[in-house]
């Protein structure tokens, strides 16, 4: 489908104000769609059309899968390859349906949060575990060490043996032991555990053992061999210093492919758009380009947040003191549209919320403009910002950021409030100061330009240069299972 229909599909699933299965309904009447994208929607509206809310994500994936018969063509095949594709399958399939039970809530959303968990926690030891009858499988199984404790295996191959890998010399600290407890040094019982860990993996081995070191580890040299290696030298082939039998060039880094018809230029750049490049510049295209949502909907916080922040503009437009019942009036209803209802933490952001808004009615706004746009010029290109506050009072003037959250024990020096601290610099008279104001704690602590904040002008510049040129590589980090594209990131589609 043409990523121009996959925009105008979304930017009209938010006018009708539906999701986006909804709007799959009315695909036909949207008007600007191409026939290939109009087949394409049809072909998907058939396809999902036994889903509904409540379906489980195993039924769901059932009913996909077989019924509609996508998987055809992934069952055939006798390969290894062939064996393991169908094992994944029936893992998904298997761990899809336990998680079937019916709710309250959506079950496949809650089947995704509960795969993310999984993803952020490394615990996902259940799902590696193998069903009997997938033994004979003439395949490789990848495993940490501690995982193969108790199997066997005909060959076993080790690698990363270069010194500080193996033993890992990096890793958090160990829990002390508690008062009145014979304590072991630290560092010693990590020594003595990795050295227990190196045998139980030699001892997998049935009949071939090969262990290996690189001289490279991402690009960090580690010419030394393991220590590990030292203690079994007089049993080994080759001593274990001596040079590599296989050398083989790093491979180039994988070259993103440009998307001029997706560059960005000429435009005035929202500030938050800019951060999100910054952040990972692929999903700048799902959310700016393709017009995805940016928030994951079970996400309480931002519930919270944006209900907090309507209450405060609506204080912002009346013209006389507004008292607590007239507040709270205005916080019920926002909280019943757009507050966290239903989640866990309700309660406790709620009372939150009362208090910071408390607080607020009475601060005040003498000379105070409320919610204003302010357009910057960074290296020619137009960024747009909304300032929650800005104070004047004679010649000072002051841009502030309202913050929900508790401040941070260090300075918050976000790309955006790098642009915000430039908007009070260049656009509202020079000497302008910004500073952040922490809504939970009525705690404001003053922004300054510094080596960091330049630093993240600079990434701005590279951002607005690769928008541009339509350059948007995916830059995966351990935070990407909190992203909202987490399960559909990968290549640009075209
Ligand atoms: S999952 Fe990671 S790499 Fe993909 S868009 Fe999100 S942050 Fe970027």
């Amino acid at each position: 489908m043409p990523l121009a229909d996959v925009q105008t599909f979304h930017a009209a699933a938010d006018e009708m104000e539906k999701t986006p299965l909804a709007a799959l309904k009315a695909a036909d009447a949207i008007p600007g769609i191409s026939s290939g994208g109009k087949k394409a929607l049809s072909q998907l509206r058939s396809d999902v059309q036994a889903v509904g809310f409540k379906t489980g994500p195993g039924q769901m994936l059932f009913d996909v899968l077989f019924e509609r018969g996508l998987v055809r063509d992934y069952l055939t095949g006798e390969t290894a390859a062939d064996q393991q594709r169908r094992l994944a399958i029936h893992q998904l399939l298997q761990f899809a349906a336990e998680n079937d039970a019916p709710g309250e809530k959506d079950p496949k959303r809650q089947f995704l949060n509960w795969i993310r968990r999984l993803a952020i926690f490394g615990d996902d030891r259940s799902l590696r575990e193998l069903p009997t009858a997938v033994d004979g499988i003439d395949a490789v199984r990848l495993m940490t060490v501690h995982m193969s404790k108790g199997l066997e295996f005909d060959v076993v191959h080790l690698p990363g043996l270069g010194n500080g890998m193996f033993p890992f010399t990096g890793g958090g600290s160990v829990c002390p032991a508690p008062d009145g407890m014979l304590g072991t040094p630290v560092k010693e019982s990590k020594v003595e555990e990795e050295e227990c860990l190196f045998f139980v993996a030699l001892s997998r081995a049935r009949d071939h053992l090969s262990l290996s070191r690189a001289n490279q580890y991402s690009g960090r040299s580690s010419p030394n061999p393991s220590p590990a290696l030292e203690v079994i030298a007089s049993h080994l082939p080759r001593a274990p210093n001596s040079t590599p039998t296989w050398t083989i060039g790093l491979p180039a880094p994988a070259q993103d492919r440009m998307r001029p018809d997706l560059k960005v230029d000429g435009r005035e750049h929202d500030g938050h758009d800019i951060e999100t490049y910054d952040d990972c510049p692929r999903r700048y295209v799902y959310e700016v380009v393709l017009g995805l949502s940016r928030s994951r909907q079970d996400n309480g916080f931002i519930h919270f947040h944006r209900t907090v922040y309507r209450v405060l503009r609506w204080l912002a437009q009346q013209t006389g003191p507004a008292d607590a019942a007239q507040i709270k009036a205005e916080f019920d209803a926002r909280w019943v549209e757009t507050g966290p209802v239903g989640n866990d933490l309700e309660e406790i952001y709620r009372t939150s919320g009362e208090q910071m808004l408390d607080r607020e009615r009475h601060r005040s706004r003498v000379g105070m403009r409320i919610a204003e746009a302010v357009s910057i010029k960074v290296d020619g290109h137009l960024v747009r910002l909304e300032i929650d506050e800005i104070e004047q009072t004679g010649r000072n003037l002051i841009v502030r950021r309202l913050r929900t959250g508790r401040p941070p024990s260090t300075p918050d020096q976000r790309l955006l409030h790098a642009l915000m601290l430039e908007a009070a610099e260049q656009t509202l008279g020079g000497k302008g100061a910004f500073r952040i104001r922490y809504l939970s704690t009525d705690d404001e602590r003053p922004v300054k330009l510094d080596g960091v904040m330049a630093d993240r002008m600079e990434r701005t510049s590279a951002a607005l240069a690769g928008l541009a040129q339509g350059i948007y590589p995916a830059k995966p980090s351990d935070d990407c299972p909190r992203c909202p594209h987490y399960f559909i990131c990968s290549a640009v589609p075209d």
